[in-house]
């Protein structure tokens, strides 16, 4: 009901007020052609933990302001370009190979919740990229009293587990944005414990490198 009544206000506010570009701000469609034309993609690779890493756009600049106005501010309308960059990104990070399980990274439910949407999610359904949620987060409570202190901090920070066995599943890892690799690491280590084999990650945009 909650949510239901949200989208009935974007939609009335979307009546009565005129719309800005999700990129630069100015007043008119949510993207403007010249916001539209920096959100080509470029796919870039990178290796994380020697893991192929394949993203659709750089995080800087316009895709970043669109990253954010998608993912905070609830600006779904603008989702396409980066929905686009996503589907570039998963072709080039595919090398042709067949029947990959596409695995988005497994969301809190607080955030999606939060939000009303999940973003990475959103991002496969509108480049129509079938995928699977088979990736759960390991609740901080599991397990904690056999760890060490070392290891309940790296448990704390970001525990994955397979939520069904993935013998024989070849996993291409999906995030709606790389930083660190540090999530798309720990979904590996996952993956692979559970018995699957990860072929690389595609991502909507990555943060450059800093040299
Ligand atoms: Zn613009």
């Amino acid at each position: 009901m909650k949510e239901s009544l949200r989208r009935t206000g974007a939609f009335l506010q979307q009546l009565v007020l005129p719309d800005d570009c999700c990129g630069c701000g100015v007043v008119g469609p949510s993207l403007c052609t010249a916001c539209r034309r920096a959100l080509a993609p470029d796919p870039v690779v990178r290796s994380v933990g020697g893991m192929r890493v394949v993203s659709g756009l750089a995080y800087e600049g316009v895709a970043q302001r669109v990253v954010v106005a998608v993912k905070n501010e609830g600006r779904t309308g603008c989702a396409g370009p980066l929905a686009a960059a996503l589907r570039a990104a998963v072709d080039a990070a595919s090398l042709q190979q067949q029947g990959l399980l596409l695995v988005p990274m497994p969301s809190t439910r607080r955030s999606a919740v939060e939000r009303g949407y999940d973003p990475v999610r959103l991002l496969l359904r509108r480049a129509r990229l079938p995928h699977r949620d088979v990736l759960r987060l390991v609740r901080r409570q599991d397990d904690q009293v056999r760890l060490d202190r070392t290891a309940r901090f790296a448990n704390v920070a970001s525990g994955m587990a397979a939520v069904r066995p993935l013998d024989g599943a070849r996993v291409l890892l999906v995030d709606d944005v790389v930083t660190t690799g540090a999530t798309l690491g720990e979904a590996a280590r996952a993956v692979r414990a559970g018995g699957g084999t990860v072929v690389g990650a595609a991502t909507a945009a990555a943060t450059p490198l800093r040299r």
